[in-house]
């Protein structure tokens, strides 16, 4: 376990162990609790999957020492494999639709990874299927696929759950994630039922995606700006289980936004749009908790801020909503 208090060997003994940072919106009486994953050394949430699923295809013989990894991926998943993949000695390819932000694509460069980009009207479907296509073309090569490896929801079952649990000694009340992959949410909440089945597990996404449809509600399909969040077909979301989530919260990227900017003015926080939303659900699910509206087992609400603004000031993240690009 990192103490970030001694000398350490790698950059990759610095991935997890974040601080957990009360969001001063949340009211007294329900604190909201965020985990600040930029401060992981790839500046988000996937470093640590990153290298939990390759330490743990490479302990099982799935991937080979010297192999590649390919990866479709928005960006952060590709910026914490890049960093582990050049740690562990791997070499590691990217296929990202265009509309992906520059500042991810540049740093996966950077650490030494091939970027191939895919058009951005054949979404993440054609990223994937492209990432399968090269994966056949090379020898040893393997695709970890974040969207269907159960080791990334591992990942956070093994790791980012009990951080949060040993940070509040247990006293958890409700756990608020945005879903991508939904590889967050699904690893912390399962380790949350264990801790206490009544645990309330809220599924965030943006006003637009289908995740709502999986729990019957009839949501209208759209385009949106939050980057890194929502889902335009659950088929492709298989880590997502909608049996152990009580609620899916949508949150519109005009309020995301307006809550991403509050964020850094009033509490100092340089987060982007997906934390925006995952605050915003969490400021709503507190206040439902306090008015007795929802029932927990604790006062209080643990959520996850994924990544950093400064990763989406080429899409103008702290202009005005009108100019804010996705
Ligand atoms: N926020 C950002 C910025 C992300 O890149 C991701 C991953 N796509 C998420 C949130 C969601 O995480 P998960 O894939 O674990 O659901």
């Amino acid at each position: 376990m990192t103490s970030h208090r001694e000398p350490l060997d790698s950059v990759l003994d610095t991935i997890g162990e974040t601080p957990l940072v009360r969001v001063h919106a949340s009211p007294d009486t329900v604190p909201v609790y965020a985990k600040l994953e930029s401060f992981n050394p790839g500046a988000s949430v996937k470093d640590r999957i990153a290298l939990y699923m390759l330490e743990q295809m490479l302990e099982r013989g799935e991937l080979s020492p010297g192999g590649t990894v390919i990866e479709p991926t928005a960006g952060n998943t590709g910026i914490g494999l890049a960093i582990a993949a050049g740690q562990l000695g791997l070499d590691a390819i990217f296929v990202v639709p265009e509309r992906f932000s520059v500042e991810k694509q540049q740093l996966m460069t950077a650490l030494g990874a091939e970027i191939i980009n895919t058009p951005t009207e054949d979404g993440m479907g054609g990223a994937i299927d492209r990432a399968h296509e090269l994966a056949d073309e090379l020898d040893d090569a393997v695709v970890p696929q974040q969207f269907a490896n159960p080791l990334n929801a591992e990942a956070h079952y093994e790791l980012t759950a009990p951080e949060i649990f040993d940070a509040l000694d247990g006293a958890v009340g409700a756990i608020v994630a945005g879903c991508g992959t939904a590889g967050t949410l699904m690893g912390i909440a399962r380790y949350a039922l264990e801790q206490n089945p009544d645990t309330h597990i809220c599924a965030v996404e943006p006003e637009g995606s289908l995740y709502s449809t999986t729990k019957g509600k009839d949501v209208p399909e759209a385009e949106y700006k939050i980057e890194g969040i929502g889902t335009h077909n659950v088929a492709t979301n298989e880590l997502f289980d909608p049996d152990i989530v009580d609620s899916v919260e949508q949150v519109a990227d005009r309020d995301a936004h307006d809550e991403l900017k509050r964020l850094a003015r009033e509490e100092g926080h340089l987060v982007a749009s997906s934390a925006g939303a995952a605050s915003v659900a969490s400021l709503r699910l507190a206040r439902k908790i306090e008015f007795g509206d929802v029932d927990a087992p604790h006062n209080s609400v643990v959520t996850i801020f994924p990544d950093s603004s400064e990763r989406y000031l080429s899409k103008g993240i702290y202009r005005s909503f009108d100019e804010w690009e996705n």
